[in-house]
């Protein structure tokens, strides 16, 4: 049997007509950048999100650089996140000549540990980047006090998260700024890079609209140096119809997730402990499987499970047809492109730890239950030979 990791056909033979004929008008109008097609997929997005704003943009990356420079950040400052992320996370930071901060992860979770926040915050600290990682929101109230307290900007990296909620507040509405990615894998992909900003404060909304569009006022005329980065028209009109299945995405991947778990633990290969980081290796749980916090609506991006044997039960698994990934198999405080910033190994240990132990399955909407059980069936093979 085989069993990929992610299989776009299987989402796009369903809507296939409505994708075709979006485009199609698309091409009829021959108005490809910016326009009503992205206004209306931002009015739609905003909708979603329950926020007032939204402004399309070429990529999450994009999104979360302009958020940046739409907060004015400078190359002095000091911007808090996570290691245990894609790496645009960081990469925008220090784009602006701005210092990542990089701090460890609750290993439940994934996500950064609010605990720790507070000792990374120096005078030049602007900001934090909490990351929804795998679809489950960052633990947001602890960072939005923390925020308030200290007066630091909260930047929501939410481009796993489309549809997540946290205590019933979606996934990009709880901080200054939630910046989405709709990279084609991601659970609401265009055919094509695209990304949207949301916020509620008018103002940088405004901001960030001048910026994507190289600062221009009005045609030819520029008061402040922006980028080029806009979302076309043709992935507009694309994800315009995409979004209205964004639930019912959403909802399959839960589904496949809880199915999972059930049968993780009706193999016995997982305990209840989830998440929980044992160095006892007599201690010994096959497979942790991914914690979902009660305050969370997880969408399940990513269905990570931790494993000791990681890497020879990827290649088993490859053996039988089934396709997984790792993500993140380094941590960014550990790429050589942040060697300058110091960073030694075992200091961040959790997401080390996570770095070393984590394994994705599939997990997309229209995998089946047979497929699921065949996934299991092969862990539980892979763990019984050892
Ligand atoms: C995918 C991703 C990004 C980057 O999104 P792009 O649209 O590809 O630029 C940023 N952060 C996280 C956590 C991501 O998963």
């Amino acid at each position: 049997m085989k069993v990929p990791l992610l299989d776009l056909r299987a989402q796009y033979a369903v809507i296939k007509q409505e994708v075709k004929q979006a485009v199609e008008e698309v091409l009829e109008e021959q108005q490809f950048i910016l326009g009503e097609r992205v206004a209306e997929f931002e009015g739609r997005m905003a909708e979603y999100v329950g926020i007032s704003r939204a402004v399309g943009v070429a990529s999450c990356t994009d999104g979360l650089l302009l958020s940046l420079m739409a907060l004015g950040i400078s190359p002095d400052n000091e911007i808090i996140t996570t290691p245990f992320t894609f790496f645009s996370t960081a990469g925008i930071i220090a784009r602006l000549n701005a210092k990542p901060v990089f701090m460890d992860i609750d290993p439940g979770s994934f996500n950064i540990d609010p605990d720790l926040v507070e000792r990374k915050i120096t005078p030049r600290t602007r900001a934090i980047i909490p990351v929804h990682l795998f679809g489950q929101c960052a633990p947001m109230d602890e960072i939005t006090q923390i925020a308030e307290k200290h007066n630091l900007q909260v930047v929501e990296d939410a481009a796993q998260a489309i549809g997540a909620s946290y205590k019933g507040r979606k996934a990009g509405s709880m901080g200054m700024v939630g910046c989405f990615s709709f990279y084609p894998s991601k659970n609401l992909g265009a055919m094509g890079d695209g990304g949207v900003v949301v916020t509620s404060k008018p103002e940088l909304a405004e901001r960030i609209r001048l910026l994507r569009n190289h600062g221009a006022e009005s045609k030819y005329r520029y008061s402040t140096v922006g980028i080029n980065s806009r979302l076309d028209a043709l992935q507009a009109a694309i994800l315009t119809v995409k979004l209205k299945y964004i639930d019912q995405w959403n909802r399959a991947r839960r589904q496949n997730a809880e199915n999972y778990t059930r049968l993780f633990r009706q193999a016995n290969l997982a305990a209840d402990e989830q998440g929980k980081m044992d160095d006892d290796p007599s201690n010994h749980i096959p497979v942790i499987i991914p914690a979902v916090l009660p305050e969370c609506h997880h969408v399940f991006h990513q269905y990570a499970i931790r494993v000791r044997d990681r890497d020879r039960l990827k290649d088993y698994l490859a053996r039988e047809g089934i396709g997984t990934a790792i993500y993140y198999p380094i941590p960014l405080h550990l790429q050589k492109c942040f060697s300058y910033l110091g960073y030694k190994q075992g200091e961040l240990k959790n997401a080390e730890r996570c770095a070393a132990e984590c394994l994705s399955l599939p997990i997309y909407p229209e995998l089946t239950p047979t497929q699921q059980e065949y996934v299991v069936e092969k862990i539980a093979a892979f763990f019984r030979k050892r």
